[in-house]
């Protein structure tokens, strides 16, 4: 038995209020997962994370397993307790960061063979060690083992690699049940409660979306992702995908974009029928002096905001703009301070968190789509550079 089950509480349109239930806790969704790579958010705490409301983290399987090990966090009683947050946590499976080191993996039938970046060393990914190292790490919630193409592909490639990810999602599915029932001699299961989401691949071609999703479907998981997207194409391209193949999932399970992305991509996503959210643009892009605002996207290191008293956002609460001014910002910024990436990162993960609180507002009182022709408009209007 799985400690996981979803609920949608309200829709709104094809928009979804609802609540994810984990070992670990419930998630109000939509809902978006900052990005833990190493086991912590870049610049912040867990205390700051709690304060700006994050309920799920995600981190990265690839990262945690080549240092410090999944058998060192195993022994520590698994990833929770090794990094001390006890809300919900998402693994990935590690494929994502393998497969975009083209030039130090090889991939097979049986899985991908690369070289650590940190030492050299060889590894082998498979569906059943991705799901091996998930249980050591004990989130709780797994992600299957998929094969990422490339951005473009050809019709034919898109489709063999769709067939591949299918053959190894039913592996994966096969080992998650097996170290569930303790069936795996030598594998540590952190959290018994643990689920597993499957993922829809299919590239830019509806048909092989459509053919992923049902045959995804048909093999069980507790839920699905979709992979693959933002990874280059236009915008549009990306919501016809979401929107083709949200339509092929069950209603009473979540659904996850994999790694979007801006903050119109949540709403226009939110839109089709997508759940769940990550992505690095509010962490990443906060330690190179770009902050996410209700008016747009500011360059804090742009010399006009030298002597501007004004907050990042005059819109928002959160305690970088309730205390510091852009010129604080700026120079914090251009003199390299620890700070600098610590206080953007509160603002943007702030800014993207609210968002999706308002998201969630708004589809309870049955106005998204008022929500998303403002919101549309108050980030066309650009009072900001960008
Ligand atoms: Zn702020």
């Amino acid at each position: 038995m799985t400690a996981f089950s979803f609920s949608v509480t309200h829709a709104d349109g094809r928009a979804r209020r609802g609540r994810m239930t984990t070992a670990h806790g419930d998630v109000e969704t939509p809902a978006f997962m900052p990005v833990g790579t190493q086991g912590a958010v870049k610049g912040l705490t867990h205390r700051d994370l709690e304060s700006i409301g994050a309920a799920i983290l995600l981190s990265n399987t690839y990262h945690l397993y080549l240092r410090p090990g999944a058998d060192l966090i195993a022994r520590r009683g698994g990833l929770h307790a090794f990094i001390g947050w006890q809300k919900p946590i998402l693994t990935d499976s590690g494929g994502y960061q393998v497969f975009s080191m083209a030039a130090r993996r090889k991939v097979d039938e049986e899985g991908a063979h690369f070289r650590s970046h940190l030492d050299g060393s060889a590894h082998l990914l498979t569906p059943e060690s991705a799901a091996d190292i998930q249980a050591q790490l004990g989130s709780d919630v797994a992600m299957v083992l998929d094969e990422c193409l490339a951005h473009p592909a050809e019709e034919a490639a898109a489709r063999q690699s769709m067939a591949r990810t299918l053959r190894w999602a039913c592996r994966g599915r096969d080992r998650f049940l097996a170290l569930r029932d303790g069936l795996v001699p030598g594998v540590r299961v952190t959290n018994p409660g643990q689920a597993q989401f499957g993922i829809v691949q299919g590239s830019v071609f509806p048909h092989l979306r459509e053919e992923s999703a049902r045959e995804t479907v048909a093999i069980g998981f507790e839920a699905y992702a979709i992979g693959g997207l933002s990874v280059g194409e236009p915008s549009e391209v990306m919501y016809d995908m979401v929107d083709r193949t949200t339509v092929c999932l069950p209603e009473d399970r979540p659904r996850y974009l994999m790694g979007a992305g801006t903050p119109e991509d949540l709403v226009e996503a939110v839109a089709r029928g997508v759940d769940l959210f990550d992505c690095v643009l509010p962490t990443r892009n906060a330690r190179n002096g770009q902050l996410f605002t209700s008016q747009g996207r500011l360059n804090i290191k742009n010399a006009r905001y030298a002597e501007d008293d004004r907050p990042p956002d005059p819109a928002c609460g959160c305690y970088t703009c309730r205390t510091a001014s852009r010129a604080y910002l700026r120079h914090l910024y251009m003199a390299g301070e620890i700070n600098s990436s610590t206080l953007n990162t509160l603002h943007n993960l702030h800014f993207y968190l609210d968002t999706l609180g308002r998201i969630r507002d708004a589809i309870v009182f049955g106005r998204f789509e008022s929500f998303r022709r403002e919101f549309q408009q108050s980030l066309s209007r650009q009072l900001h550079d960008q």
